[in-house]
């Protein structure tokens, strides 16, 4: 919960996040599902394990969420760079993937 919508700054109501994911973020706490266009609450790391909403392409460079909430997720934050001029995250990714940092062995990943 954002402190600007009544949340708290105690550590459990904190997600550690980058910059890019923070400012996305903004004070949103839902959004749309582009498969329904039904407006879903946001992933929240505190009560739901990231492997139950997301897979990462084969390479390693896109991420698609696989439930509602993963999906109006990925919308929200933007988390291929898909509505940005260059799309600088995936590009980022392919240096992870190739350095063998990313994606994180326990994510799972399309066949
Ligand atoms: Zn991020």
């Amino acid at each position: 919960m954002p402190q600007s919508l009544g949340g708290s700054d105690e550590p459990d109501n904190l997600a550690l996040a980058c910059h890019r994911c923070n400012e996305r973020h903004y004070n949103f706490t839902s959004g749309i599902d582009p498969q329904t266009q039904e407006e879903i609450p946001l992933f929240n790391p505190r009560q739901q394990q990231w492997s139950d909403h997301f897979i990462w392409t084969k390479d390693g460079t896109k991420i698609f969420g696989t439930t509602p909430t993963g999906r109006a997720t990925c919308n929200r934050f933007d988390l291929n760079d898909e509505r940005r001029d260059e799309p600088s995250i995936q590009i980022a990714r392919r240096f992870w993937v190739a350095a063998g940092w990313h994606p994180p062995q326990s994510d799972p990943r399309q066949e």
